[in-house]
């Protein structure tokens, strides 16, 4: 049996955006007698009190996870066990450009747009030694394609591109790229299901994931949450946090249907949506979130609650 996975950032309360996101996690997995795991992706962007508040949040939804819960501040040895893989087989270099250095370098020819030029990428050591005075060195994967395929059960077959990317950022942490695909691989997770924000992001994960020797798993990259204008949800929409929707006498189980409703799923329960759950009928248009009409939506029944 494999497992699925919601991995939020414990950066601020989780939005309806995410809560979506989370719930469409749990109906995947759980249509597929996957385990549902929960990991802290708190290597970057820490509010403090967040993880707190995120776990109250995903427990008034109803949301059950399986496993202890992970966090990947307390897993670095783990990161740099394959950091240490990957350098034996001689696929990492040191970069020292800074995000400037990298816009202004001409991309090199052939090179997908907004990919690492391969500034550092064949330095001598002489050369190394005399940037690394100046600044630290990120590590880099020294990628032997320029893409890569992979499947995703709502956009089909997808290419994207490869480049030479961060795996161990310039501070020392482990990036973000390196930490997921080793913790779905050890985790067992065969099914990622996260906003579609980070499909383009797959296929160097998997990537990733083909030389540490894991399988890559399997993806649903599902639509954002919108505001009206077309933008990311954020704090500045209005009530778009669980705690903001209940101040106004709404109950949690309101919201999860709003959720469900937006799915095109049965509203009653979580149950009676994964019984109809079928990732073919979902939604693939990203989902327009007006906080102020979904909350003059559910205060009707917010009263009929009371
Ligand atoms: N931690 C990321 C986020 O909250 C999600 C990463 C992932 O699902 O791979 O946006």
């Amino acid at each position: 049996m494999g497992a699925g996975r919601f991995a939020p950032s414990p950066s601020g309360p989780l939005h309806l955006g995410n809560l979506r996101t989370a719930i469409l996690a749990w109906l995947f997995a759980r249509s597929t007698q996957r385990d549902f795991l929960l990991r802290i992706e708190d290597l970057d962007r820490v509010r403090s009190g967040a993880e707190a508040a995120q776990l109250a949040e995903l427990e008034s939804l109803g949301l059950e996870f399986d496993g202890p819960l992970l966090r990947q501040s307390e897993r670095l040895p783990i990161y740099f066990d394959a950091v240490e893989q990957l350098k034996k087989q001689d696929l990492l270099f040191p970069c020292f450009c800074s995000r400037k250095d990298i816009a202004e370098a001409a991309s090199a020819p052939h090179a997908a747009p907004g990919a690492y030029p391969g500034t550092c990428r064949d330095l001598s050591p002489a050369e190394r030694e005399a940037k690394a005075k100046e600044r630290p060195a990120a590590l880099r994967l020294r990628a032997e394609v320029t893409e890569f395929s992979i499947h995703d059960q709502l956009a089909g077959d997808y290419t994207g591109v490869v480049d030479d990317f961060v795996l161990v950022r310039n501070d020392g942490a482990p990036a973000y790229n390196l930490a997921v695909v080793v913790d779905d691989a050890l985790s067992g997770i065969d099914q990622v299901v996260r906003a579609d924000d980070l499909l383009s992001s797959a296929p160097r994960q998997g990537y990733l994931a083909t030389l540490l020797g894991h399988d890559v798993p399997e993806y649903a990259h599902v639509p954002l949450a919108l505001n009206a204008k077309g933008q990311r949800l954020a704090k500045r929409d209005g009530a778009v946090t669980l705690e903001e929707i209940t101040e106004h006498g709404v109950h949690p189980a309101d919201v999860v249907a709003i959720l469900l409703e937006s799915l095109g799923l049965p509203s009653t329960s979580l149950q009676a949506a994964l019984e109809a759950f079928d990732p073919v009928s979902l939604p693939r248009e990203p989902w327009i979130v007006e906080p102020e009409n979904i909350v003059q939506q559910l205060m009707p029944r917010a009263s009929r609650n009371r």
